[in-house]
C-alpha cells in the first residue's frame, strides 16, 4: 500500500502498542482501518453514544485510497475544526495526516470532559427538582 499524500510505501506499525496501522515514514501520516479510528478515540473516550456523528460535509479529494485507488473524501470530523480523509468503499478506513491522531484524542478528551460536566449538572438539577417537589408537597 502507498501513501495517498506522498506515494511513499506505507509500513505497518503498532500504534501505541495497541493496534496495527499503516504509517508513512516520509510524511508521518497514517491509515486507519474503519474500526481503528474508533479504537483511537476509545483510548480517551469510550462513550460511543456521546461522540456525535462522525462524518460531515464530505467533499472529494484528489488523493487515492491505498486500498482501492478511489479518490478519498475529505470530511469534517464530528463537527470539530478538523478535516480527515476517508474511503467509504466497503468502509475501507481513514487517512490521518501527521499529528491528526493527537488532535482526535485531544478533541475526544475535551468532549469527554464536557459530557461529564453536563451529566453531573443534570444530576444536580434532578436533585434540586426533587428537593423542590418535596418542599411543594409539604405545603399542600
Ligand atoms: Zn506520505
Ligand atoms: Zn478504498
Amino acid at each position: 500500500m502507498n501513501c495517498p499524500k506522498c506515494a511513499h510505501e506505507l509500513v505497518k506499525k503498532f500504534y501505541k502498542g495497541m493496534f496495527e496501522v499503516e504509517s508513512c515514514p516520509n510524511c508521518r501520516g497514517m491509515w486507519l482501518d474503519f474500526y481503528e479510528l474508533d479504537k483511537l478515540e476509545d483510548i480517551v473516550f469510550e462513550d460511543d453514544e456521546h461522540k456525535g456523528s462522525l462524518v460531515h460535509f464530505q467533499k472529494q479529494t484528489e488523493y487515492p485510497c491505498p486500498h482501492c485507488g478511489k479518490n478519498l473524501d475529505e470530511f469534517q470530523y464530528r463537527l470539530f475544526d478538523l478535516k480527515l480523509d476517508t474511503c467509504t468503499v466497503n468502509d475501507h478506513g481513514f487517512w490521518l495526516d501527521a499529528g491528526e491522531d493527537e488532535r482526535v484524542m485531544d478533541l475526544m478528551q475535551k468532549r469527554s470532559e464536557n459530557i461529564q460536566r453536563k451529566l453531573s449538572a443534570e444530576v444536580e438539577w434532578k436533585q434540586m427538582l426533587k428537593g423542590l417537589h418535596s418542599f411543594l408537597g409539604k405545603r399542600k
